[in-house]
């Protein structure tokens, strides 16, 4: 069980007057409840995995720690490595997600093996992809990866393109999708349209976007934020529920996919 709010960390730790700001925030964040911290080897180059492990210290058993390897490194030889060098920066014994970034060259059967091994090993509890669409799934199935645990995908407002194959693929499947940039990197913050909508319920452009991805049954969304004060207004997001009239209008501006559309990543 993890809860449907988590917490991102994309651009954390990149300048040094943020970083008591971002800690503050991801503190705040644990108090409220968003357990789920996600990370990756790739941000600031393992910066991020340090910030977060000073903002869990002392508190390590209340997250949910997802983090991320480079595709360069998901071979049998590099991901113990990559995993192990995660460990050390986030300043624990086990991360309880790990994911391949994107897809790369490595074999998908070859990280599958990798992935088992180091579950077995007890480094990681759960393993999982992130940025693959409905044919790099079933590229994992057949290679024997139906033990994936989730796929971290784009989606929010302007991405909605998943919910033509790749939402139902994984629903059917019983794995968990996982929204990254739920505000579009912080640009639905600034849409007009969002605003104006939601100034009638007390709401922010950013904190209605969230509430939209949230509605989904089942969706975990990510939202990265350096200020404590956004991180309550996420977790009143999370905790509202949208009218179906309320709903209808926002899709008006923002309508659902009609044909198949490649994944979009950032
Ligand atoms: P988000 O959609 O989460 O947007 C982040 C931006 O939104 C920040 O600038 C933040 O600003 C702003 N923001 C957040 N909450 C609010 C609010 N309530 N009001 C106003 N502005 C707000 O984008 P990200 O790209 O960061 O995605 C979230 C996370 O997903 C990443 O941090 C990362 O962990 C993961 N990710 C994974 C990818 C992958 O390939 N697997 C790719 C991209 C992201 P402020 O800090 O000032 O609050």
């Amino acid at each position: 069980m993890v809860p449907a709010l988590g917490q991102g960390t994309w651009m954390m730790a990149e300048h040094a007057s943020r970083r008591e700001a971002e800690i503050a925030a991801l503190r705040k964040g644990l108090d409220l409840g968003m357990t789920l911290i996600d990370t990756a080897e790739m941000y600031a180059e393992g910066a991020a995995e340090e910030l977060v492990a000073e903002a869990i210290s002392g508190r390590r058993d209340q997250v949910f720690l997802v983090s991320k390897a480079y595709p360069w490194n998901a071979s049998a030889r590099a991901l113990p490595r990559a995993c192990a060098a995660s460990l050390k920066r986030l300043g624990t014994d086990r991360i309880d997600l790990y994911l391949l970034h994107w897809r790369g060259d490595v074999p998908l059967a070859e990280t599958v093996a990798a992935m088992e091994a180091l579950r077995d090993a007890g480094h990681i509890r759960h393993w999982g992809v992130s940025n693959f669409s409905v044919a790099d799934m079933e590229d994992l199935f057949a290679a024997g990866g139906w033990r994936c645990a989730a796929n971290q995908i784009l989606y929010n407002l302007t991405r909605r393109g998943p919910e033509w194959d790749l939402l139902p693929w994984l629903a059917a499947k019983g794995i968990p999708a996982m929204a990254y940039s739920p505000v579009e990197q912080g640009r639905l913050a600034g849409n007009a349209d969002l605003h104006r909508i939601g100034q009638g319920l007390g709401l922010s452009a950013a904190q209605l976007a969230l509430a939209w991805v949230l509605n989904r049954t089942g969706m975990i969304a990510i939202p990265k934020t350096g200020h404590a004060a956004h991180v309550s207004l996420n977790l009143r997001a999370a905790e509202l529920g949208l009218t179906p009239a309320i709903l209808a209008e926002v899709e008006g501006i923002f309508p659902a996919p009609m044909t198949a559309q490649p994944l979009e990543t950032i």
